[in-house]
């Protein structure tokens, strides 16, 4: 098992700053892999970046819902030129620092949203197919 960083992140980065293991990395390039991702090869399921999240955005794997129900407000970031995530949003990280992410939805109170779906992305960010770890992610948040 390992853990899941769903459509709810918006790149605020408290969960790396946690992870013993360092297996939290920045999606890059943005526009493509907008959410930060969990290497499920080396996550040790500590569960210390849940708390981290400010959007509450981190789930077990065999607990990422399937039918969340929005409260209203949240925004969830998709990959640019996905149907219906048309708003920029531009928020402050971790840091302190600007994060700015282009393509955005803010949910509406009492949507459902499956958010099983998100699992497959993380996996492939670090298999065939994604960019996985790079040199210099640290300065990758904003890229
Ligand atoms: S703390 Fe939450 S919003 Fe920030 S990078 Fe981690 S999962 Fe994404
Ligand atoms: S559960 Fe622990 S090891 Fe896994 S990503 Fe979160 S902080 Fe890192």
């Amino acid at each position: 098992m390992t853990h899941i960083i769903t459509s709810l992140c918006l790149r605020d980065g408290g969960c790396v700053d946690v992870c013993p293991v360092e297996c939290i990395v920045p999606g890059k390039p943005q526009d493509k892999w907008p959410w930060f991702y969990i290497d499920p090869e080396v996550c040790i399921d500590c569960g210390a970046c849940i708390p981290e999240c400010p959007f509450e955005a981190i789930f077990t794997e065999d607990e990422t819902p399937d039918a969340f129900e929005a409260t209203g407000g949240e925004f969830q970031a998709m990959p640019v030129g996905t149907d219906g995530f048309d708003t920029p949003w531009e928020g402050n990280n971790h840091h302190g620092n600007t994060v700015k992410i282009e393509s955005t939805k803010e949910l509406e109170a009492g949507v459902i949203l499956d958010f099983t779906e998100d699992i497959q992305p993380n996996y492939a960010f670090f298999e065939e197919g994604g960019p996985g770890y790079w040199d210099g992610w640290e300065d990758a948040a904003n890229e």
